[in-house]
């Protein structure tokens, strides 16, 4: 006998109610993008392996630990997006997205792929909404992103959330903090292996090591904020000066470096009161440098992730829950089921929705299967109603019942 099969380890299946709630976030999230004149792309959800390995950096966790990597039949190395900034602006690039004046607003909402160790909140297959903003390097930019992300938090009811600030510099205040970091680490016992190899190949990335020890030695490491060249200053303190200006409190965060390779200046994470330190619900930040890396022209850019799981997780169980109007048409016999099949069509035309059983089961059966789907009211129609011309409404939650006359019944439905 064959086994049943089931979903593959730290992948799942999202279920109605819960869906409900995803509906909820995405909406609010479209709501707000479209207000910010922000517009939908929708991109694949494999890519040329090279893709992510020369835009997240090849030594970074995701790039060499976490891809769903494999060859096609052809033997071309494809790989499950990990992340939506590389796809997003490989299309940008390919479709010539970039041409013309004025900021370029987009947004693409799905499900990303790493292979990560499972845990609450985290899953092999995760969902994010994405904003990218490309073609300026204008501060605005940076607080209308931040504004915006704030925005959609807001329409989600997110309570009580920390939002993380820094600035990573542009190169040359990279490469002087990298020689700051170097020398300091130089000086330093005990790192762990994977340290001791960034040291040299890239020390920024020791900068988000999980190991306990390494973060003690980190404690005294210089900070970012300390090699900011006066044109990244000037920037970053008018970033601050304008969150500051529409009412975002922010905390500076100097060691937030993010856990890509290609961001620089602005970098900000949102973090929820509740959950782990690591377990920021959105983040995001500049990455200027990154479609000159994929052969493309200069196009400075900013852009978030909000990591849905996770934000679901925090948000009150009530959203999503709109007024239950559902009416269930519990018909006996077949002169009142041809009624009540009649009568659903025209609720459903009024925007009233409903259901019935196109089975010949008992009331209580029938009654039980109205519960089932949540029904708000119950019509009840047999041949006793047919004749009289009365059907019987009945309020699920407190049984209470009324009779009403059939041709009023569709407008008395329709306005419950
Ligand atoms: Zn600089
Ligand atoms: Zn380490």
């Amino acid at each position: 006998m064959a086994g049943k099969i089931k979903a593959i380890r730290g992948m799942r299946d999202i279920l109605p109610p819960e869906t409900g709630r995803w509906q909820a976030v995405e909406n609010a999230a479209r709501e707000a993008f479209a207000l910010y004149g922000y517009r939908e792309l929708r991109l694949p959800l494999i890519e040329r392996t090279e893709l992510f390995a020369r835009s997240i950096g090849a030594d970074t966790d995701i790039v060499s630990k976490e891809m769903y990597t494999f060859p096609d039949r052809h033997g071309d190395s494809l790989t499950l997006r990990p992340e939506a900034t590389a796809s997003v602006l490989r299309a940008v690039l390919e479709n010539r997205l970039d041409q013309g004046a004025g900021v370029k607003k987009l947004y693409t909402l799905g499900p990303m792929f790493r292979y990560e160790r499972p845990q609450k909140g985290r899953y092999r297959q995760f969902h994010q909404i994405n904003c990218e903003a490309l073609g300026s390097d204008a501060p605005e930019l940076d607080a209308e992103v931040i504004l915006l992300l704030m925005e959609i938090l807001k329409r989600v009811q997110l309570g009580t959330s920390r939002l993380l600030v820094n600035s990573l510099g542009c190169p040359e205040c990279q490469k002087k903090f990298k020689e700051g970091l170097s020398l300091f680490l130089s000086q330093k016992q005990g790192l762990c292996e994977d340290c001791l190899r960034r040291r040299v190949t890239n020390p920024l990335r020791v900068l988000d090591c999980k190991s306990v020890h390494c973060k003690e030695i980190l404690k005294d490491a210089p900070v970012l904020k300390d090699y900011l060249c006066p044109d990244c200053a000037v920037h970053y303190a008018r970033v601050l000066s304008l969150l500051s200006r529409f009412g975002v409190t922010y905390e500076e965060q100097p060691r937030l470096v993010r856990g890509l390779d290609y961001y620089s200046r602005t970098a900000f994470e949102v973090v929820a009161v509740g959950l782990g330190a690591q377990d920021a619900v959105a983040g995001g930040g500049r990455y200027n440098g990154l479609a000159q890396e994929l052969g493309g022209p200069e196009l400075p850019a900013i852009g978030f992730a909000i990591g849905e799981d996770r934000l679901l997780e925090v948000l009150p169980p009530e959203l999503g829950q709109e007024k239950n109007r559902k009416i269930f048409l519990a018909a006996l016999g077949p002169a009142a089921r041809d009624q009540a099949f009649s009568l659903l069509q025209t609720l459903r035309r009024e925007g009233v929705p409903g259901e019935m059983d196109f089975g010949e089961r008992s009331l209580k059966a029938q009654m039980s299967l109205a519960d089932r789907l949540g029904a708000a009211y119950t019509v009840i129609l047999g041949d006793r109603e047919l004749e009289t011309g009365k059907a019987t409404l009945r309020r699920m939650a407190t049984g209470d019942q009324q009779e009403v006359s059939l041709s009023l019944l569709p407008m008395v439905l329709a306005g419950l």
